[in-house]
C-alpha cells in the first residue's frame, strides 16, 4: 500500500511496525486516569482509516475496562493503540510516526483531568469530562 495519505510507523525496538491510511490526520489527547497511567502522560492517538491498517510484529492486547483495550509492543512495551471492542477499531498512537505524521492537535478529552503541569498550548478544542462523555454515547466512541 502506498499513497500520500499512508503513514509508516514503529515502536521504540522496531519490532512492531504500524501502516495505515489517514487522509485526514490529526491528534486527539485523552487525559483520563488510564490512559495517564498506562503512557505517564496522555495517550495521543491520531486519525486513521481502520480499513487497510496493517499491525505487523509482536503486538500484545490487555483488556483495561469492559470496553476497551490497550495495545503495546511486547518486547520493548511502546503503546501501540487504544482499541474499542464494540466494533473492533484501533486508534494508533501517534507517537509512532516521525514527528506525529506532521499532524496538528485538534481535540482534548478529559481536559479537566488533565495534570497541573501536562497543559498543552493551543487554540484546539478542550473537552471536560462531562462533555467528553456526551460525546461518546451519542456516537458510541465512533470517529468524530
Ligand atoms: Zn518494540
Amino acid at each position: 500500500m502506498t499513497g500520500p495519505s499512508i503513514i509508516n510507523g514503529r515502536c521504540l525496538c522496531g519490532a512492531v511496525t504500524v501502516q495505515a491510511h489517514a487522509p485526514k490526520p490529526i491528534l486527539r489527547a485523552c487525559h483520563c486516569d488510564m490512559c495517564r497511567q498506562h503512557t505517564s502522560g496522555m495517550f495521543i492517538s491520531i486519525a486513521t482509516e481502520q480499513e487497510g491498517m496493517v499491525i505487523d510484529g509482536p503486538a500484545v492486547s490487555f483488556q483495561s475496562s469492559e470496553w476497551a483495550e490497550r495495545g503495546f509492543c511486547g518486547t520493548c512495551g511502546s503503546t501501540l493503540w487504544y482499541g474499542t471492542k464494540h466494533d473492533g477499531a484501533r486508534h494508533l498512537a501517534a507517537g509512532l510516526f516521525e514527528q506525529a505524521a506532521g499532524a496538528r492537535l485538534k481535540l482534548e478529552f478529559f481536559s479537566d483531568m488533565c495534570p497541573q503541569g501536562y497543559g498543552l498550548k493551543g487554540d484546539h478544542r478542550r473537552l471536560n469530562t462531562r462533555e467528553t462523555l456526551e460525546m461518546f454515547e451519542g456516537s458510541e466512541g465512533d470517529e468524530t
